[in-house]
């Protein structure tokens, strides 16, 4: 089985640095900025009541920057998943998720997304632990507090991602719906 999982959200949040530790364990401090889309795969063990199902993550790693407009329907077409990404020490791209949600939303309505606060390992933060919990709340989305740099949470994510894709594939085949 595999799903496809895009990366969303504003400038140098972070998102190729996620994708970077959580499939080869490695971070670079260097910005090296995204160039059309990148696409990753890692495959992820779902442990289930009588089994274990391996999930092929598909992640597309989209260019972000002004010039290139991120909100691309054919980026996010056929997704059935999304990590919605923000900048722990940027509060603006915390508000600018909002966005991000319902040009999915648009594109592939049955889409589950997970939440990355990420680069939590700088100081100061401009938003509170209380402030992205409840806007993860608001789109019925779990988030995780990530440092792409120390690998904090990273795993995490994924997995959590991992779990509730399978969960609705496991849906789909018993309701029989292809939503
Ligand atoms: P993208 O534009 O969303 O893909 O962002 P990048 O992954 O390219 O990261 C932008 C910049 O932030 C780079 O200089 C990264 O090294 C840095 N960065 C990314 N994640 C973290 C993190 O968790 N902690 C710290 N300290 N820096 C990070
Ligand atoms: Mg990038």
């Amino acid at each position: 089985m595999s799903s496809k999982v895009c990366l969303l959200g504003d400038f140098a949040v972070g998102k190729t640095s996620l994708v970077r530790r959580f499939v080869y364990d490695l971070f670079d401090d260097k910005y090296i900025s995204t160039i059309g889309v990148k696409v990753s795969r890692k495959t992820v063990a779902v442990p289930q009541a009588d089994r274990v199902v391996e999930l092929s993550l598909i992640l597309w790693d989209l260019a972000g920057g002004e010039k290139f407009d991120p909100i691309q329907a054919t980026y996010m077409r056929g997704a059935a998943g999304a990590v919605l990404v923000c900048d722990v020490t940027r509060a603006e791209t915390l508000d600018r998720l909002n966005a991000y949600v319902s040009d999915l939303q648009q594109v592939s309505p049955a889409a589950v997304f997970v939440l990355a606060a990420n680069k939590s390992d700088l100081e100061p933060w401009e938003v509170s632990k209380e402030q992205v919990e409840a806007f993860a709340a608001s789109i019925g989305a779990t988030c995780f507090f990530t440092s792409a740099k120390t690998g904090d949470q990273v795993e995490a994510l994924f997995r959590e991602l991992g779990r509730e894709l399978v969960e609705k594939l496991n849906g789909e085949k018993t309701n029989g719906s292809a939503s």
